[in-house]
Order: structure tokens, then sequence, then C-alpha cells
């Protein structure tokens, strides 16, 4: 069984990365963005809670996110591994995080702030099936239209130029003291998520040792 946190800022193709993992060799993806997402949307007591918060850009309280995670975890579905993106996001959740699971390794998507604002700024989103779009590299074939269900696709209520901005400010202020926790007791990879998503998959592969 293959255990694997995916980190990076958002826009550096996290969600991406971790389904290509998935999707080759049967892993979950686990995703906290979207389990929020999901409450949001569903109108949960917890997606009310935090819907303000994830709109702002903001991180949601540690306890929130302990206890998503936690109860997903638990559920064990994953016979094969899992990739868990978005979470650990600051050095609490690192420890509770480390104490409950070994990891097998830790890849840390880098890529410039300037980039990110190019790339998250021009994505878009199904509300009906999640499918993810990107204006400038993955447009969808009938404008404003998802290519899976035809829902009309919209702009996530985060992906703002002040949310964004808060976004990155809190990524490298509490972020990076994660991956400094995990280089002292797991591997990290660093891997340049400037080139095209299928690249970025096999130089992951390579590292972590799967193979092609
Ligand atoms: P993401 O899809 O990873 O960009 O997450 C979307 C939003 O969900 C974030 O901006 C936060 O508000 C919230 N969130 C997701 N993961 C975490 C986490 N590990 N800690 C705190 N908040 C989180």
């Amino acid at each position: 069984m293959r255990k694997y946190v995916i980190m990076g800022v958002q826009g550096s193709g996290k969600g991406t990365q971790s389904q290509l993992l998935c999707e080759a060799f049967d892993m979950v993806h686990i995703s906290v963005g979207d389990m929020f997402r999901w409450h949001v949307q569903n109108h949960t007591k917890l997606g009310a809670q935090v819907k303000r918060t994830m709109a702002a850009g903001e991180l949601v309280g540690d306890d929130e996110v302990e206890s998503v995670v936690r109860g997903r975890l638990e559920q064990h579905d994953w016979n094969y591994g899992f990739v868990i993106d978005g979470f650990p996001r600051n050095a609490r959740q690192a420890e509770f995080f480390m104490e409950s699971f070994d990891i097998d390794a830790v890849i840390h998507l880098e890529i410039p702030d300037d980039e990110v604002r190019r790339r998250v700024l021009s994505r878009r989103l199904c509300p009906n099936c999640g499918m993810d779009y990107n204006l400038i590299a993955d447009r969808p074939e009938v404008d404003g239209r998802c290519d899976i269900c035809g829902h009309e696709l919209i702009t996530r209520a985060d992906d703002t130029p002040e949310a964004l901005d808060a976004r990155l400010r809190d990524y490298h202020e509490q972020t990076t003291p994660v991956l400094e926790l995990f280089a002292r007791k797991e591997h990290v990879y660093h891997v340049d998520a400037g080139p095209p998503a299928k690249e970025v998959h096999a130089t992951i592969r390579k590292l972590i040792g799967l193979p092609m």
C-alpha cells in the first residue's frame, strides 16, 4: 500500500497530478478542499461553518480539518493506497498526520507566484460533475459549458485576485514550515510544476520509484 502527500500552492496542478497517480495505481485521491466544497454545495452544518472562510481564501480551522481528514481516512476504502492533496497546510496539521500515518513520500510541486496567478485566474469548474478547465491550456469545446455533462461552468468563489493573494500569503507562511517538518522524517521530492501535466507526471513517477 502506498501513501503519498502532494503539496504545492493553488494552481500548481496538485489535483491533476493526484488524479493521474491514482488512475495509474488504483489509489484513492483524497482532496480536503473538495470535501469542504461538497459540504458547502450540499448545505451541511459544516458547510455553513466554512463557507465564508473558504470564499475569502482563508484556512478552515484545524479542528474541522482534522475531523474531516480523520473521518475520511477511517473509511479504509484505499486498499492500494491514497494520495492526499491540500493537507497538511500548517505545522499542527502535519504533526497530527505524522502521528497517525507513515507516509511513503511527499511530492512538492514548485511554481512561481506569477505563474500561479496566470493559471488560477483562468480556471473554471463544472459544479455538476467536478471537471476542471483552464481557459489558457484546457479550454472547453463550447465556451462556458462542460464537455462531459454540458452544465454551465463557474469560477470558484475563491479564485479572485484578493482571495488568491491571501492564499499565496498563507501558503508561504504556513506551508513552508510543513515541508521542513516533513523533511526531517520523510522523503520530500521537489518537482518543477511548470512543464505540461504529462511530463510532470512522468517526473514524479521516476522520482518516487513507480514504474512507467
Ligand atoms: P483547495 O481546493 O485545496 O484550494 O482548498 C480550498 C479551500 O478549502 C482552502 O482555501 C481552505 O479554505 C479550505 N481548506 C482545504 N484544505 C485545508 C486545510 N488542510 N486546512 C485548512 N483549510 C483547508
